[in-house]
């Protein structure tokens, strides 16, 4: 593969995707607050992780379509899941899983892709609401704000990233010479190659 992997976080609001986007970029990128249908636009940053190097992208919380917005934001959703290599979805440890879950969780499994299950908030006492029935067989239990768990699932990332193609293979380059003969264009090429004419 030529380009970074791209990994996407969907899941309803509130569930700590920007948090948890935060923890594993390393900075304070995404707009990150209580309220939910704060991140309205998707967001991106840089992960290194070992030898892999990955795009991670934050989204709006998972509305339901009844108003405009929502639905947009879903239509970007959906893009956005679309365009992953790897597919994370977060819920919330301290609630059983509701409509909305069920719904990111088959919007992530429907693109085919690798799809990773980071259950947060486990710092939380009592938190240990059970996912089994979301379909999602690779669970990770994490809390983006302690940052508990979250070199395991950027563990689970690689694995999965390491299926696609070796990373530390540099992009290929695709160059092409064009100009009428007898212009140079074989010996550029030769030079370009270190090989002597
Ligand atoms: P998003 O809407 O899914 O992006 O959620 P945010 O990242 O904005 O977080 C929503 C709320 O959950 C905020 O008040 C966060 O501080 C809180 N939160 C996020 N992650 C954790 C966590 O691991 N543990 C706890 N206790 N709270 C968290
Ligand atoms: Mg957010």
């Amino acid at each position: 593969m030529a380009r970074t992997p791209i990994v996407a976080i969907i899941g309803r609001p509130n569930v700590g995707k920007s948090t948890l986007f935060n923890r594993l970029v390393g900075s304070r990128m995404a707009i990150t607050a209580s309220e939910s249908g704060t991140t309205r636009d998707a967001v991106i940053g840089e992960v290194s992780w070992g030898k892999y190097h990955l795009t991670l992208t934050d989204t709006a919380g998972f509305d339901s379509p009844g108003d405009e917005i929502a639905s947009q934001a879903l239509d970007q959703l959906k893009a956005t899941a679309n365009d992953a290599d790897v597919v994370i979805v977060v819920v919330d440890a301290t609630t059983e899983p509701t409509n909305q879950d069920k719904a990111a969780a088959k919007l992530a499994l429907k693109t085919k892709k690798p799809v990773l299950l980071a259950i947060n908030k486990s710092d939380i006492k009592g938190a240990s609401a059970s996912f089994e029935r979301l379909g999602i067989s690779q669970q990770v239990r994490v809390s983006a704000i302690h940052g508990r768990g979250s070199g395991d699932l950027l563990d689970l990332v690689c694995s999965h990233i390491a299926a696609l193609a070796p990373s530390d293979q540099p992009p290929l380059l695709k160059l092409a010479l064009l100009g009428r003969p007898n212009v140079g264009k074989s010996s550029i090429l030769n030079a370009l190659c270190g090989r002597s004419a």
